[in-house]
């Protein structure tokens, strides 16, 4: 063995230090969540723990095997914290620390014998084990709610040290390591130590790239929508169109009547109000992999997925009745605006969907030229309203 334990153990503690304190300078910026705040302090705690481990020998047992272990018990814990409020699923911080106190009381009451080394470890392994069992699985929570790929990542390396954790309580509970003199060359002890280096640092980079794609998934989310309505915009619509492929869709194309006269009389925000009216109600129509996008203004798009031009008509009825019954709902109104959908249809053999907006645009204005307030479809034989 090139290095001793004792000497890994310092490695590891300035690792954790400065790791800690680049986390911490990043959250002082105040461009982060409050995660980064948590992560950092566990990292200095783990780092501290490690240090007063180092330390065996050559101050008080008190301080550097107790006083060592129970930082390094706290520290891991919090690291469970810091992946929970990065989940958004944040712990009351009152049990969070009771819970951190009676797990690492034992260490000091319990294990506090010198000469009771494995039994100890043993304790302290397990604990760690199930920390980062736990941080694991928070983390595939994360993947799946917000499909970081990222998150996959963290998932393996926890569940990597989970493993090294659960060997490291088998030798210790074996007998195999943690004899009289914990630092007197075990060789699989020390290659342990030498690890936790490693992952302590692939930790924080999936971190940080967990943190990177999250906040790029949610620019992306924020470029393709419009923040008035949730609809699409006609970007993100772009977006998803390529997904269609071929497949038969329907085509409606919404626009609110006498939609000026309501701001007129009443007001932007009044407006604004009815807008989001409409997408709520329409997307309590849609099936949830339909699409909504806002064409700009008044004018809204519906795509259909598989669904034949009848059936597209008929719920396109639907939106606008539910609609006119919504805004009778709507307090203090002295207009009462409605809707004119035109509504094409692409069959199996498919075709440009830039064809098929001007079909839907074509009936649209034949529901506007005879009355509004109307469905319409394009063709003869889909006629409707
Ligand atoms: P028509 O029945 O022919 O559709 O007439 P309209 O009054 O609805 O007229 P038009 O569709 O041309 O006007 C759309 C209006 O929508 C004009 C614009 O002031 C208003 N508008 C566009 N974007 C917004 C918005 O984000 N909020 C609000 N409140 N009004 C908007
Ligand atoms: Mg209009």
């Amino acid at each position: 063995m090139l290095l001793d334990l004792r000497t890994i153990y310092f490695i590891v503690a300035v690792s954790c230090f400065v790791l800690g304190i680049l986390q911490l300078a990043a959250y002082a910026t105040g461009r982060f969540e409050r995660w980064p705040l948590w992560w950092g302090l566990s990292n200095l705690l783990v780092g501290v723990g490690s240090f007063l481990v180092a330390l065996r020998n050559l101050v008080p047992y008190s301080v550097s095997v107790d006083g060592g272990n129970i930082v390094t018990i706290a520290g891991y814990m919090l690291m469970f914290f810091a992946v929970r409020v990065f989940a958004g699923r944040a712990l009351n911080q009152r049990y969070f620390w009771l819970a951190i106190f009676l797990v690492s009381v034992p260490v000091a009451l319990i294990v506090s014998d010198p000469s009771a080394v494995s039994a100890r470890l043993l304790y302290v392994s397990v604990i760690c084990c199930l920390c980062d069992l736990a941080v694991a699985s928070e983390a595939v929570g994360v993947a799946r709610r917000e499909k970081l790929y990222s998150a996959v990542l963290l998932v393996g390396l926890y569940v990597c040290t989970a493993m090294i954790f659960a060997v490291r309580s088998i030798l210790a509970a074996t007998g195999e390591i943690g004899g009289p003199d914990p630092f007197g060359g075990s060789v699989v002890h020390s290659w342990m130590a030498v690890s936790a280096v490693a992952f302590i640092m692939l930790r924080g980079m999936a971190m940080v790239l967990m943190a990177a794609e999250r906040s790029r998934n949610q620019l992306t989310e924020l470029a393709h929508h419009d923040p008035l309505t949730g609809a699409l915009n006609r970007g993100g619509l772009a977006q998803r169109l390529p997904a269609l492929g071929s497949q038969p869709v329907s085509l409606l194309i919404i626009d609110i009547d006498h939609f000026k006269q309501l701001n007129d009389r009443h007001g932007h925000a009044s407006g604004d109000d009815i807008l989001r009216l409409f997408a709520s109600v329409s997307r309590s129509i849609m099936g949830s992999n339909d699409l909504l996008a806002r064409q700009g203004g008044d004018e809204f798009l519906v795509v259909l997925k598989d669904v034949s031009g009848q059936d597209a008509v008929a719920i396109a009825e639907r939106i606008r009745l539910a609609f006119a019954a919504a805004v009778l709902h709507q307090p203090d109104l002295a207009v009462f605006p409605t809707l004119s959908i035109g509504v094409a249809t692409r069959g199996k053999s498919g075709g440009d969907f830039e064809q098929l907006i001007k079909k839907a645009d074509e009936a649209l204005y034949r529901s506007k030229r005879e009355g509004r307030n109307r469905v319409k479809a394009f063709g003869e034989n889909q006629q409707a309203a």
